[in-house]
């Protein structure tokens, strides 16, 4: 099975904290890299690169997914697209609403492709309606993340679709295998409306009720065989990661690109839209190497992966990948568990990820080995100003209290780590507005003689329990445990229910001293600067709006600070990275596990300590 979801009553890891290869892989090439991305969740800038290769692949798993005996090579791009999904993202198993292709009725026959040429000019068609779509979607999710880098002119959109055609010709080879093979193994159970538990998408449901509705007689056709050997891939309209193949102890997991089945051996492809020349294709090959390991376990360790493929479209190139044996697979999966007991456990201090980078590897397209660059790792590193493997150093601020030009007191700074942007009290519900059906009630809380508004903005604690009691009225005493106080515009207090916080009944005797007054509104910090970053966007009520940010790191931790644009003064723009910066009189937010400030007209951003390049 290509997909294996957490079983919630024994997953005691979660989502958050599972393994995956990218990170085995990113920790494998520098520890202290892995621990600047995951730890203190530095993100890259993010060039348009990074979002073609989804464009490609988007483009490419629908026009798989689609049927000339059900689209003309013309049909909107959208037609398989409404299909039911449970509350996870997964295509639903529950749902008796219509599956999209099952209210297609079958082109008439003679419009089928019966000639490889006509299912190739359909296939490029299909993709021709796809892949604008698909890099105009990504255009707009790069335009609006504030980490995005380069510019989108250098996307050329020719290129792209020559990756597609690449692809499509490597699964047309498929096709033909699966002619010649007259179908292979499971043509009959196919005519006969047979499924696997997770079939491969096709805008049909799990289930069909009678024979498929394209099945013919006699010796495979054309079309069948497009049908049969179609791979099993995430449909493009799932949830994000919502189709994982997990870990039966929770604690690894990986997404397959393709997984092809039809001749009753399993083929992983891992899809690349690059040339896969350079250090990165070393990566690639431990991946598969890991998803072997993974399809094994998964599968009770009775059944073995046959063959693991990299698809280089950029190259036109398939990389084939030797599978692990079984020992190998055990020593794998019994070094990850290591890895993950050391990395998820307890969280690493950063001295425990040195800064220590592996040795270059080196690939030639199609990522065929050849010789290693002469440069290190760290030349070409994100992180490079402020690592002490590159250009920085361990010296980084830890609190104590600063003095800033113009400022008559001192700022008592405090570490990021003790940064506390949650409170925890007990207080009377005051009012319930709303809620019922679906809806999220207003509810507001009262503590002597003060309010405070509850903001929920989820439904359930990261835990499963329901973020509020279903049945809370006026008069009840509740615990609001963890939520994040804020001021608003007017200054009236709001307690922000995010999925760490939770409102639950207060038990009679149980008592907190913690007053709404405890509602700490100001803070101060240093760091040193990581990177600086900024989103604009026009508002519902047609307004230009423009924030502005920055990562800055100290000793104990990391944190994101925005705000307005206006609200910033010109020292950030003054700022590089490496420069140590105070800012003082923020406030704070917080989402789960990640801490905030937000600075405000009446905060100050001061450069206390420039940067030192020795070159
Ligand atoms: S600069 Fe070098 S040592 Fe530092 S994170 Fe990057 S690769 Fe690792």
């Amino acid at each position: 099975m290509p997909v294996r979801l957490a079983i919630p009553e024994v997953d005691a890891v979660g989502p958050f904290k599972r393994l995956s290869a990218s990170q085995v892989n990113a920790y494998a090439s520098c520890p202290r890299l892995w621990y600047y991305e995951k730890v203190r969740r530095f993100k890259m800038p993010q060039i348009p690169v990074l979002f073609v290769g989804r464009a490609v692949e988007e483009a490419f798993c629908r026009m798989l997914q689609e049927s000339p005996a059900l689209l003309v090579a013309s049909a909107a791009a959208d037609t398989l697209s409404n299909i039911p999904l449970d509350d996870s993202g997964v295509p639903s198993r529950e749902s008796t609403s219509p599956w999209p292709a099952d209210r297609l009725l079958p082109l008439p026959t003679h419009m089928w492709p019966n000639e490889m040429s006509a299912l190739r000019t359909w296939a490029q068609e299909r993709l021709a309606v796809h892949l604008p779509r698909a890099l105009e979607a990504m255009e707009t999710e790069w335009e609006k993340d504030e980490r995005k880098a380069g510019e989108w002119s250098s996307v050329d959109p020719e290129r792209c679709m020559k990756m597609c055609l690449n692809g499509l010709e490597m699964h047309l080879k498929e096709v033909e295998r699966c002619m010649d093979a007259e179908g292979g193994p499971h043509l009959d159970d196919w005519r006969q409306g047979a499924r696997p538990e997770w079939p491969s998408p096709d805008g049909r449901g799990y289930h069909l009720a009678l024979r498929h509705p394209l099945a013919q007689q006699g010796p495979v056709t054309l079309l069948e065989a497009w049908e049969i050997a179609r791979p099993w891939f995430v449909d493009p309209n799932a949830g994000k990661f919502a189709m994982n193949a997990i870990h039966p102890e929770h604690w690894f997991q990986g997404e397959y690109d393709l997984v092809y089945r039809w001749d009753g051996r399993i083929n992983i492809v891992d899809l690349k839209a690059s040339v896969g020349a350079g250090d990165r294709s070393g990566d690639y090959v431990e991946q598969l190497r890991m998803y072997a390991m993974l399809w094994w376990v998964t599968h009770d360790k009775k059944e073995q992966v046959d063959q693991l493929e990299i698809w280089y479209l950029g190259a036109d190139a398939i990389k084939q990948i030797e599978v692990p044996t079984i020992p190998e697979m055990e020593s794998m999966e019994t070094e990850l568990n290591a890895l993950w007991q050391r990395l998820k456990g307890t969280i690493p201090a950063m001295d425990e990820c040195p800064p220590s980078p592996a040795p270059m590897r080196g690939f030639s397209p199609g990522g065929v080995p050849s010789e290693a660059p002469t440069t290190s790792r760290c030349d070409r590193c994100d992180w490079n100003a402020i690592c002490p493997g590159g250009k920085g150093d361990e010296d980084l601020p830890d609190g104590g209290s600063v003095h800033l030009p113009g400022t008559p007191t001192s700022f008592d700074l405090t570490p990021m780590a003790q940064l506390e942007p949650r409170m925890t009290l007990i207080a009377e519900v005051f009012s319930v507005m709303g809620g019922g059906e679906g809806k999220r009630p207003k509810i507001r809380v009262v503590q002597g003689s003060h309010f405070a508004n509850i903001q929920l903005l989820v439904d359930a604690h990261q835990d499963g329990e329901p973020a509020w009691p279903q049945d809370i009225r006026k008069g009840d005493r509740v615990k609001l445990a963890g939520v994040v106080p804020s001021a608003n515009y007017k200054g009236e207090l709001q307690l922000k229910v995010d999925p760490h916080a939770i409102i639950v009944p207060a038990g009679e005797n149980e008592d907190n001293d913690t007053s709404l007054l405890d509602f700490r509104a100001r803070w101060n910090v240093a760091g040193k600067l990581v990177y600086r970053f900024e989103k604009k966007g026009v508002g519902r009520n047609g307004k230009a709006w423009h924030r502005k940010g920055m990562m800055l790191i100290d000793q104990t931790g990391s944190m994101k600070i925005e705000g307005w644009a206006a609200d910033w003064g010109h020292q950030f723009d003054l700022a590089e990275v490496g420069d140590t910066l105070v800012a003082a009189n923020i406030s704070l937010d917080a989402w789960a596990v990640d801490v905030k400030g937000q600075i405000n007209r009446n905060s100050k951003v001061q450069i206390t300590e420039r940067v030192v390049r020795g070159d």
